[in-house]
């Protein structure tokens, strides 16, 4: 469980497949007796004795007190999260924007400055440029498939790189390990968005992400019926040097100094915990993301295969598209199933809004990750708010729909899209 965790028990459960790891979690400390689903629908918990709770709040014994700071449905998830991505220990949180928020304010204070690609989810953009700046911290955006670009943006102001695995919606694959040197030697962390690859795709750490945050709202949860993040620390970026001099008090954790800092100074503070029943839906999904996660990957490149020669689509994009800019990458990082993201272009606005409005199962809904094939017109509502030069650099156009390649059976999936093709 995630104290067990904070406080250092060995992880090490290497000798299990992670599609065992999603439906059993810690098996070495498996209890074997008990219900074997449950929510601890419970603000706060009794101890029999006095001392008993005084012993829990020092951690000196495994257990919870109130469930904003800990609660057993969020600690069978962030195990089960931080097992499979091999980290050193794990938090749940409210959603995958306090993931973000959270990760990256425990790192950054007023005066600092951190690179993030500008290839960005639009929650993000808004909370680096709109939020993040009325507290004197500011962004600074890259290409992150130019690695020289990112080079050149550290100076000694520079926290920390903030990435996304696959860039949404403009489908770019940054080089991490290429960005991990730069970072290395410029001795700050990389803090990677691995929501759309996940860690059935993508085991982010042994190619040098050293903090990973998801939104599990996404292919976690799988099923589009709750909100919920993590942010998982791989153990690899020591933060106890003087550049982090407000991690000194922290120095007493050794290397679990970020999970403490972040957990108690920022989440618990801030009240970004997630809640038990969410966290029990999150857990529920976990344990089918290896399936689901090849079967978006096959319907998803098929469908690309598939847009890229019809004569009404004019652009498609997909990072397993063997003529895509970044399938090299894509490739070496991911092996041979590439996500459900994709985009595709029409001739103009009006034929996009034509082809949503002539849709028959696919849903016309703004997020990803689901079961079920969603579409959205990105430019008119995710983006609506930008301004077109803010749009053309985080890769949207007017012609563009976004597709969120559900697990329905793949003949059918492409039926549709050829016979909306056909009509518009
Ligand atoms: C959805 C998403 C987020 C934000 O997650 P929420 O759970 O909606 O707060 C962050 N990053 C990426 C890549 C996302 O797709």
């Amino acid at each position: 469980m995630s104290f067990y965790i904070l406080w250092g028990e060995d992880q090490n459960l290497a000798e299990y497949h992670p599609k065992t790891i999603e439906i059993h979690g810690n098996i070495k400390n498996r209890i074997k007796s008990g219900p074997t689903s449950f929510v601890a629908q419970s603000t706060a918990f009794e101890h029999e004795t006095a001392e008993d709770i005084e012993n829990v709040l020092r951690q000196r014994k495994f257990g919870f007190t109130y469930s904003r700071i800990a609660n057993p449905n969020m600690a069978q998830f962030e195990e089960k999260i931080n097992l499979l991505e091999e980290g050193i220990g794990a938090i749940a949180l409210s959603s995958g924007m306090a993931a973000v928020s959270v990760g990256l304010l425990s790192i950054l204070k007023q005066g600092d400055e951190f690179i993030s690609g500008y290839s960005l989810f639009s929650g993000s953009y808004a909370l680096f440029t709109d939020t993040f700046s009325r507290f004197g911290i500011r962004p600074v955006f890259v290409n992150s498939t130019n690695e020289k670009e990112i080079e050149n943006a550290i100076n000694n102001k520079t926290k920390l790189i903030f990435i996304e695995t696959i860039g949404n919606p403009r489908l770019d694959v940054p080089n991490l390990k290429k960005i991990s040197a730069i970072a290395k030697k410029g001795g700050i962390p990389v803090i990677l968005d691995n929501t759309l690859a996940t860690p059935s795709l993508f085991k982010a750490k042994n190619f040098g992400a050293d903090i990973i945050i998801h939104s599990a709202s996404k292919y976690i949860n799988g099923s589009g019926n709750a909100i919920g993040g993590v942010i998982v620390d791989s153990g690899t970026f020591d933060f106890n040097k003087d550049k982090y001099d407000d991690f000194a008090p922290y120095k007493k954790y050794g290397s679990l100094a970020y999970l403490a800092k972040t957990r108690r100074q920022i989440h618990t503070n801030l009240g970004t915990c997630l809640s038990p029943h969410n966290a029990f839906l999150l857990s529920l999904g976990l344990e089918t993301l290896d399936l689901r996660m090849k079967q978006h990957s096959q319907n998803a490149l098929a469908l690309a295969e598939f847009l890229s020669t019809h004569k009404k689509v004019k652009k498609t994009s997909y990072p397993g598209l063997k003529n895509s800019e970044f399938y090299e990458t894509a490739k070496e990082q991911f092996g041979n199933n590439f996500g459900g993201l994709l985009t595709f272009e029409l001739e103009s606005k009006e034929k996009a809004f034509e082809f949503i409005n002539n849709r028959t199962f696919l849903r016309n809904l703004p997020n990803l990750g689901d079961a079920k094939t969603l579409i959205v017109h990105p430019a008119s509502t995710i983006y609506v708010d930008y301004d077109d030069e803010t749009k053309e650099k985080l890769g949207v156009n007017d012609r563009m729909i976004r597709v969120s390649v559900g697990i329905e059976y793949k003949d059918d999936i492409i039926r549709e899209f050829d016979e909306i093709l056909n009509k518009i």
